[in-house]
């Protein structure tokens, strides 16, 4: 498998070299941006497969990288928050990262989550199902595409999983934990609101009968 570039945006140097530092020692290939504008640059020129995102930087925030960056194409994003107060309001703007990490976080959890990331990703890439069909959405699992009526709907890579997760097995209701544990890939204390979070922006982007809630229990396909 070709080596796996990381971009790390992150002003402050000693966390950058850390996580960088780590992530060179698993193998990854990391280049380092430390304020908004390099960090859309360097995303363009390297075309990395994950993106490690502070929120606060110089030049221009965390967010506003994280919207032009996925203005092309999805790219798998953690975004790096100071407080969990901070990552409860962009979980609840549904702002297009995959997964959040506070600070202080730990490198060798950091570490974990972008392998777990990319895992799942490869995942579904790889999988040897055709597209698939819900309504009149068509769901591309090897080329990560959504159709409706001819045109392209652009979800994040957590939206497309949920999205074909939901689809490949019509009628299942999913409670949240199983969601975090199928789709993100291990158990956190925040994923309830991570989980609603981006079944909520995917309600944005393809309506809201696109995912079905049952109340009390969870989450599946709104046309199986
Ligand atoms: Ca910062």
């Amino acid at each position: 498998m070709a080596q796996r570039k990381i971009l790390v945006v992150e002003d402050e140097r000693s966390i950058a070299e850390a996580v960088a530092d780590r992530l060179g020692a698993e193998g990854f290939k990391v280049s380092i941006a430390s304020d908004g504008p390099s960090a859309v640059t360097m995303c363009a020129e390297q075309d990395p497969d994950l993106v490690v995102l502070d929120l606060m930087l110089p030049g221009f925030d965390g967010l506003e990288v994280c919207r032009r960056i996925q203005a092309d194409k999805p790219v798998p994003v953690i975004m790096l928050t100071a407080r969990d107060s901070e990552t409860d309001k962009l979980v609840g703007l549904g702002v297009g990262a995959d997964d959040y990490m506070t600070k202080p976080f730990s490198v060798r959890e950091l570490v974990a989550r972008i392998h777990a990331l990319l895992r799942r990703i490869e995942r579904t890439t790889s999988s040897a199902e055709g597209p698939v069909h819900m309504g009149d959405i068509t769901i591309d699992p090897a080329r990560r595409r959504v159709i409706r009526n001819d045109e392209e709907v652009h979800l994040t890579v957590t939206e497309f999983d949920l999205l074909h997760l939901f689809a490949s097995r019509p009628g299942v209701v999913f409670t949240r934990e199983q969601l975090m544990r199928d789709v993100w890939g291990y158990d956190d204390p925040t994923g309830e609101r991570t989980v609603d979070s981006h079944i909520a922006s995917l309600r944005r982007k393809l309506g809201q009968d696109a995912v079905r809630t049952v109340h009390g229990v969870g989450y599946g396909s709104g046309q199986g």
